[in-house]
């Protein structure tokens, strides 16, 4: 028996969850605006330096702030112009 995959959720996986938020763009007033949580295998927005560097750093010794994130552990963008607004205080207000 052949088995068949249906590529229904090609753009999803359970690691990708995307939520919309209602904040506008500062950059180009889209609204709603996009967010998941960080896929840069931060830890809740910090890398342990000893991943990048493990000769000079150790284990849990430096952290550094998450370039996707900024130390938010939620990554959140601009779906229409792309715009990272993980750092920019906009009112979010979940709703999907
Ligand atoms: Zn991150
Ligand atoms: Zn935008």
């Amino acid at each position: 028996m052949k088995s068949t995959r249906t590529l229904n959720f090609i753009n999803m996986d359970d690691s990708d969850i995307e939520h919309e938020y209602s904040g506008h763009c500062p950059k180009c007033g889209h609204s709603p605006l996009h967010s998941r949580d960080c896929t840069n295998w931060c830890d809740d927005g910090y890398m342990d330096e000893y991943d990048d560097d493990p000769i000079n750093f150790s284990p849990g010794q430096e952290f550094s702030k998450c370039p996707e994130c900024y130390g938010t552990g939620i990554e959140r963008w601009c779906p229409s112009c792309g715009e990272n607004l993980s750092d920019v205080k906009i009112e979010w207000d979940e709703y999907a």
